[in-house]
């Protein structure tokens, strides 16, 4: 008979569901309502989550056997860790899945950013040929600033260095010897911001990082900078974004996260100059399996009182 029983509450790929299902009963709500999981989150041992469900305080009080909350993924900003710790509840993460797809896209969206690829596209699919009016521009020997070098960000570096970029990095809890294992050359924020070509933001949102990239942040860039954003929405201030890329402060942007989610068609989505996507940058097969398989294990791992590789609270 099944010890335990876990909760899905956005999904999780077959195979970390079989894992889940050798020690526990798996139910799979994906897609459940905040008012549906206060009802239902008693009856579990176990939940787990990726970004879109908001684990509150609400949730934790409610959760009467609730012993572990797993992220399928990195960020954990959509769980209130305060209320976890007072609950006795503990929360882990499955950090290194999504690593290689985030870096991806970043340098996807750096390439659709200065050649205009989706801009060339569209064109293509109403009968335009704009190969005149289209002159974007190259990575080679463009200097990358990456503010927050961790897993991605270190990824990010390598993949710039193999297209011969300069990489400098900022990262006030890194080393200057970890920046430069890594492919990055250490900078203060105030250089990183002067000296970049193209800046790409690879930090959590926390309370260090919210509003990061302000007016200030902007008036100290270079002219025609390009801005590339894959990690949280809100550690870019859009509104400050909108007007430096109105002023021509900003040659370009590639979003993949937004303060608001979805955040509808807003100048700022639609401006000419903004490449978007809806917050895909885990959303590779290779990286869901790899989140579910390390997630499944991690969470029966906490549920038996095992040692813990990946434990945020
Ligand atoms: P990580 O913890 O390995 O790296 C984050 C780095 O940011 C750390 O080195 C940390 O020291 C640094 N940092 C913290 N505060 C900072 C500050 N004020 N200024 C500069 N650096 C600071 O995490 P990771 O695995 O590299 O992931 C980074 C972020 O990417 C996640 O927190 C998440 O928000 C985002 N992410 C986005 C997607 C997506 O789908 N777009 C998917 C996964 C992760």
């Amino acid at each position: 008979m099944s010890e335990w029983k876990v909760l899905l509450t956005d999904g999780l790929e077959e195979n970390g569901q079989a894992i889940l299902r050798q020690f526990a009963t798996v139910d799979n709500h994906s897609g459940i309502s905040a008012e549906e999981l206060l009802e239902v989150v008693g009856n579990y041992d176990a939940m787990i989550v990726r970004g879109r469900t908001k684990v509150t305080p609400a949730v934790f009080e409610a959760g009467k056997n609730l012993k572990v909350v797993g992220r399928a993924g990195v960020g954990v900003d959509n769980i209130d860790l305060n209320a976890a710790k007072a609950k006795g509840v503990t929360v882990v993460n499955s950090p290194t899945a999504t690593t290689i797809a985030v870096a991806e896209l970043t340098m996807g969206l750096m390439l659709a950013v200065l050649r205009e690829i989706p801009r060339a596209d569209a064109g293509m699919k109403a009968g335009k040929w704009l190969k005149k009016e289209m002159e974007g521009g190259e990575l080679w020997r463009k200097t990358l600033g990456i503010i927050g070098f961790g897993r991605i960000g270190s990824a990010v570096a390598q993949r710039a260095s193999a297209f011969e970029m300069n990489v400098i990095a900022y990262d006030p809890l890194r080393t200057r010897e970890e920046i430069e294992q890594r492919c990055g050359c250490s900078s203060t924020l105030d250089d990183l911001l002067e000296q970049s070509d193209i800046i790409s933001i690879h930090t959590p949102l926390n309370d260090t990082t919210r509003n990061l990239i302000n007016e200030d942040a902007f008036a100290k860039m270079k002219d025609g900078v390009y801005l590339i954003c894959a990690a949280r929405g809100g550690v870019v201030n859009e509104e400050a974004l909108l007007a430096a890329l109105e002023s021509g402060k900003v040659a370009g942007a590639g979003l993949d996260v937004f303060a608001v989610e979805p955040p509808g068609v807003t100048p700022l989505v639609s401006h000419p100059r903004v490449v978007c996507t809806p917050h895909i940058g885990a959303q590779t097969v290779e990286a869901q399996v790899r989140a579910a398989e390390d997630i499944a294990t991690e969470v029966l791992a906490a549920l038996k009182g095992e040692p813990l590789r990946w434990k945020v609270a």
